[in-house]
């Protein structure tokens, strides 16, 4: 168990198990995308890890760039999405694949879509190493999706409480009060 500010977390799920979800991805994507050299769009900052792992293992030449956006107050998302770095290059033409740590609410990923209304890509797909059905609201079809989780909040792998927690190399999920355990 672990303390990141007022809120306790628990061991959720392994390095080792995020890593072989990271390598089933690789081996699907790198599959479908064939002998197109893609570009992966990271969404920061919760991505960075995420990013940073998958494009180590992709087995061709592909391109990395980053958006960076804001959506999560403490641990809930809100839908007042901020763009703090928007798409920086000419993406037309080009096969794109989406690369984020999580995908809740979905609110994040609606903005993305809103990014690339009108950019003439060949193909984008989203491809999402968590997410949660439960608190999903949107219908954007997400193509690669690498581990279904409950709706409760977690850290770890690049994703934080306030600021901590991203440096962690596995997922804690946050430990209910007795008091919350008992409203579920
Ligand atoms: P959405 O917009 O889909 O509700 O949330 C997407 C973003 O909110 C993610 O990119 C991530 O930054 C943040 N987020 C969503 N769920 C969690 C969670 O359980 N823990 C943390 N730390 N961030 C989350």
């Amino acid at each position: 168990m672990i303390k990141l500010h007022d809120k306790y977390f628990k061991p959720f799920i392994s390095a080792k198990e995020i890593d072989d979800v990271i390598q089933r991805l690789v081996i699907e994507i790198a599959e479908d995308v064939g002998d197109e050299t893609p570009v992966f769009v990271g969404i920061l900052n919760g991505s960075f890890m995420v990013v940073s792992d998958f494009v180590k293992k992709y087995p061709k030449p592909c391109e990395v760039t980053f958006i960076k956006l804001a959506s999560y107050e403490g641990v809930k998302s809100t839908e007042d999405i901020q763009r703090l770095i928007g798409l920086t290059q000419d993406l037309t033409g080009r096969t794109v694949i989406i690369l984020e740590d999580i995908i809740d609410s979905g609110n994040t990923l609606a903005e993305v879509h809103r990014i690339f209304e009108n950019e003439k890509v060949k193909s984008l797909k989203i491809a999402t190493l968590f997410y949660k059905p439960e608190a999903y609201k949107k219908d954007y079809k997400l193509h690669y999706v690498g581990i279904e989780i409950p709706n409760k909040f977690i850290v770890g792998f690049g994703l934080d409480y306030d600021g901590l927690g991203r440096n962690l190399p596995e997922i804690y999920q946050i430990k209910e009060t007795q008091h919350m355990t008992n409203l579920v």
